[in-house]
């Protein structure tokens, strides 16, 4: 196996996981992230089983442990009545269960904080307010670029998210296409919720052309809360873009009495509302040395809650793929063709859902009696895949 300096653009939850996995083969690791602390927007996350395996293989049992909450199931209930759709079960197998890996509801900035303590404690540099606005490819090493940063290193990895400078640098602009959907999201504080049941569950709501889903962060202290409405344009792709409360108070009028509290509870000054961008597929991910994961080449719309996951699953693949080859190259173009399948098949199936969750009348009726009957059936494809396993596969042929 080929090894030598890797340096990651971008320092979130998939740069720096990848950061790990590669410290862990032997790379001499750098990161390069363009914000100055850890101190990203408060949005929770949802990890599952699949994501989970790679960070507990990367040392962060305890520590992940230590940040999150550990559901038991969701629930999927009707927008108005509140009647109960079907219950999703998160957690399969007992705690011997070896094969069974958590699902947690993390708070983003807690797991980033863990991931950069981890980096910090495997002495992995983490060059912060580093932009890189360039990349370039070179016979055996490429290097990257930006206002006071010029390095060089047998392998570059693009993870800086979805405006990628990497992606761009190496392929030009990409042409998002509107989804039609835009999300609002707050944090809820639990104490300002009278129903203590409500802010310690996990509720996915339906309702006809836009969804709700709720999930306690932060060992219960807040409720992460996503509502997804419908908008006939959008312009900026932002996570970040202040929302009108009032629109969103407007917008989810008339539904169930515990979805107007949620929203009621939401801050107004952090309520945040975004266009969701599909993003086609990338021909290639990279060229020479340099290669993209995550957001960087696959954004995937959140009605999987597997972006983040992906990611993840990208950081360990990529080592894992290098690990099986001779050299730095053949190990991207093997990382390549087993994550492109696998990261389309989990854009497809999270559009897909954005369709499927606002149904209306008689195909919202058939959806929700297949729902019941399939439990959680519905997500086992994504959450039981094993990345490792599935990279050996590739390598037996
Ligand atoms: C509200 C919300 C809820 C979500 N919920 C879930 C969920 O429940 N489960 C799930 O799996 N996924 C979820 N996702 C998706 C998930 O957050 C993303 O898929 C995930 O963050 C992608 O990780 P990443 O590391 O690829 O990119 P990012 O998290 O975007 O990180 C990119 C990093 O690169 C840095 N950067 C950018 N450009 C440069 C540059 N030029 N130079 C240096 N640094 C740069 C950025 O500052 C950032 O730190 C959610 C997304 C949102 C917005």
């Amino acid at each position: 196996m080929d090894s030598g300096q890797a340096l990651i653009v971008g320092g979130g939850i998939g740069g720096l996981t990848a950061a790990l996995c590669l410290q862990q083969l032997g790379f001499v690791v750098q990161v390069y992230e363009q914000t100055d602390s850890t101190n990203s927007d408060g949005a929770g996350i949802q990890l599952s089983p699949n994501a989970t395996r790679v960070l507990h293989q990367v040392g962060l049992v305890d520590a992940l442990a230590s940040i999150s909450s550990k559901p038991d199931s969701i629930d999927v209930q009707h927008w108005r009545s509140g009647g109960r759709v079907t219950t999703i079960q998160l957690t399969h197998g007992g705690e011997a269960d070896q094969s069974s890996f958590p699902y947690y509801h993390v708070h983003r900035r807690d797991l980033l904080a863990c991931l950069t303590e981890a980096a910090t404690h495997a002495s992995i540099p983490i060059h912060r307010g580093k932009r890189i606005d360039d990349v370039g490819v070179a016979e055996n090493h490429a290097w990257i670029s930006g206002p006071d940063t010029h390095e060089k290193a047998s392998l570059i990895v693009g993870a800086d998210g979805i405006h990628s400078s990497v992606r761009r640098s190496l392929f030009g602009p990409d042409k998002p296409i509107f989804s039609g959907h835009v999300a609002w999201r707050g944090i809820v504080s639990a104490e300002s919720i009278s129903s203590k049941t409500l802010a310690t569950r996990a509720v996915l709501w339906w309702g006809p052309q836009k969804h709700v889903i709720h999930y306690p962060v932060r060992g219960g202290q807040h409720i992460n809360v996503v509502c997804v409405d419908r908008a006939p344009h959008w312009n900026n792709e932002s996570w970040t873009e202040p929302g009108d409360k009032m629109d969103l108070v407007a917008a989810f009028g008339g539904w169930h009495d515990d979805v107007t509290q949620l929203i009621g509870g939401i801050d107004p000054r952090a309520c945040y509302r975004w266009g969701l961008f599909n993003h086609p597929p990338l021909k290639r991910w990279g060229r020479g040395r340099v290669t993209l994961l995550g957001d960087a080449c696959h954004p995937t719309l959140p009605y999987l809650a597997q972006g983040a996951a992906m990611a993840i699953e990208d950081g360990a693949a990529l080592a894992h793929c290098i690990k099986k080859c001779a050299s730095i190259e053949n190990g991207l173009a093997a990382y390549e063709r087993v994550r492109r399948k696998r990261t389309i098949r989990i854009q497809q199936i999270s559009r897909q859902n954005g369709y499927i969750f606002h149904l209306t009348g008689t195909a919202a009726w058939v959806r929700n009696r297949v729902a019941s009957l399939m439990g959680e059936r519905i997500l086992r494809h994504a959450h039981d895949y094993n990345v490792f396993a599935s990279v050996d596969e590739y390598f037996k042929g």
